[in-house]
């Protein structure tokens, strides 16, 4: 199986594995967007005693408010110092994440069917093939199972913000972190997940202001947006 990793873009998380976790760095709109895409999945699923897996998961952000729900968390990733940072983490904040360097595809070979909930948000943007990705979500979740992506849309308006706005103006981001053409639309995720026969239950805009730092769920998708899908039972 050909590798769906785009060295580049690890390279650039790895430098920003020591500083994940400091909110003003430059993983502070993840800690911004965190609550407001926390809300979205758990106002979908309870998670208490349920096999999550997030997938890209970086410092662990994510993968740590998961599991303070009370999920057993699987976390992945391919960016070594990164997930070391993750591993450190959880001395500090005292939960439980099993954090694991592999691929979503390789894990689909090894643990088929092997989650209630997957979550892969903020990544699907920085692979060659995010279609493959969400292909093997597919497989790993078990029937009845939910998905839940975040990504940038493709339009004027998430250029201009997440690119020129956070690269260039305003500095947030390091230049490079991301690339306009990898960008993905809803509808091609709507196909995607429809390929790797998931049900797309929702798409919802994820609103941040930069300066404010408030991030929430709902109105346009045209920069930033969630989206929940099924498999069927
Ligand atoms: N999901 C986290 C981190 C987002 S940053 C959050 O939202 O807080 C994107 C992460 O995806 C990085 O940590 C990067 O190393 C990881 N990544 C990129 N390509 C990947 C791949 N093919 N498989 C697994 N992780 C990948």
């Amino acid at each position: 199986m050909k590798p769906n990793v785009d060295h580049a873009a690890i390279a650039q998380f790895e430098r920003l594995a020591a500083r994940w976790w400091d909110t003003e760095g430059e993983s502070r709109a993840l800690h911004d967007l965190n609550p407001a895409r926390l809300g979205y999945v758990i106002d979908r699923v309870a998670l208490q005693g349920l096999n999550v897996l997030d997938v890209g998961c970086g410092g662990g952000l994510l993968s740590e408010a998961l599991a303070a729900q009370g999920a057993v968390v699987t976390a992945i990733d391919l960016a070594p110092a990164v997930l070391e940072t993750a591993r450190l983490h959880l001395y500090e904040s005292g939960l439980q994440v099993n954090y694991v360097e592999t691929s979503a595809e390789t894990l689909a070979t090894q643990c088929p069917g092997g989650f209630d909930v997957i979550t892969c948000m903020e990544m699907l943007e920085h692979v060659p093939d995010p279609a493959a990705i969400i292909e093997a979500c597919g497989r790993l979740l078990k029937p009845d199972g939910w998905l839940f992506l975040s990504t940038l849309n493709r339009t004027p308006q998430a250029f201009a913000l997440a690119i020129a706005g956070a690269e260039y103006v305003m500095r947030l981001l390091p230049k490079g972190t991301h690339r306009y053409a990898q960008f993905i639309r809803p509808a091609e995720l709507a196909a995607a997940l429809r390929a790797a026969g998931l049900r797309l239950e929702d798409v919802s805009g994820l609103q941040y202001n930069p300066f404010t730092r408030a991030a929430r769920v709902g109105g346009s998708t045209a920069i930033n947006y969630l989206v929940a899908a099924r498999k069927p039972a």
